[in-house]
């Protein structure tokens, strides 16, 4: 699945898709909440109002560059909360390749934020090390979102995610940390969205007059635009979130910018709409 905007091409890998299984991320999202909200389905819900999830990478193209945003969740790793996180074997790397992306093409990576999710694929498993997958890549990440997290890890021993997935990368001196206004280049800029994580961070991308949003996890189902108050259990923040939810959608509600979901299944992106106090996803 791809989109152009303007000379930026994004393309979306998939490593995982899910349906149900999702109560434990947003509670308020049981079955009978998300039926009354027909434009879920078929696309972000089933017939049953099971929400559809989707966890992928979004490779950025601008002229010269090539940007993976998010890294999914990685091979082989251990100690994740979710049993089938753990010790994966999938051919995300493959797919990669086939796609047009071999890891070595790419010249950076970008986490939106540092959760399990985000950064699986910042490593991959070499005999018994945790090594770069894209050696050739700069890694960005939020210096805020970073120090919150190597804080966190200092304060309860090694939180295992930090340890295989970003300070690996941060010792082989392959990271820059930087500021969530950051410009990456002419085309392409992260712009804050704290509250799911306390230095969380979105991407615009402005190429020949044409607007698009990738938005990490301010949002993780498209059903948080129709009830931007239902939280994530995973926001560390969860009335910092809402409000960022409730100003990112009132600016781009009715704006020409193509908003592109970092966990949205199916067609992924569309243009956001109010819909009475809310809003809707048009695909
Ligand atoms: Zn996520």
């Amino acid at each position: 699945m791809q989109w152009q905007i303007g000379d930026v091409k994004v393309t979306k890998l998939v490593e995982l898709e899910t349906t149900g299984g999702s109560r434990f991320i947003l509670p308020d999202a049981t079955p009978e909440a998300v039926r009354p909200i027909s434009w879920l389905f078929p696309h972000f819900a089933d017939a049953n109002g099971r929400l559809r999830m989707s966890i992928h990478a979004l490779l950025v193209e601008a002229p010269g560059r090539r940007i993976i945003v998010d890294t999914c969740l990685g091979n082989d790793k251990k100690g994740r909360r979710i049993a089938t996180w753990n010790e994966r074997q999938g051919r995300f790397l493959d797919d990669l390749a086939s796609a047009g992306f071999p890891r070595e093409t790419i010249d950076t990576v970008l986490c939106t934020h540092l959760h399990v999710d985000h950064v699986g694929w910042n490593t991959m498993l070499v005999d018994g090390q945790w090594v770069p997958t894209f050696s050739k890549a700069r890694y960005l990440f939020g210096r805020v979102e970073f120090e919150h997290w190597r804080e966190q890890t200092e304060r309860t021993d090694m939180l295992p995610v930090f340890a295989d997935s970003v300070q690996p990368i941060f010792e082989r001196g392959l990271a820059d940390l930087v500021e969530w206004d950051h410009q990456i280049c002419s085309e392409i800029r992260l712009t804050p969205t704290t509250g799911h994580t306390p230095g969380h961070a979105s991407v615009l991308i402005s190429s020949r007059g044409q607007h698009a949003m990738i938005t990490g996890d301010f949002a993780h189902h498209p059903c948080q635009m129709a009830h931007p108050e239902w939280s994530s259990t995973a926001d560390y923040n969860a009335a910092a979130a809402e409000a960022t939810r409730r100003r990112v959608l009132g600016s781009l509600a009715g704006e020409p910018v193509l908003m592109i979901g970092t966990h949205f299944a199916g067609p992924t992106a569309g243009r956001v709409v109010r819909e009475g106090n809310a809003f809707r996803l048009l695909v």
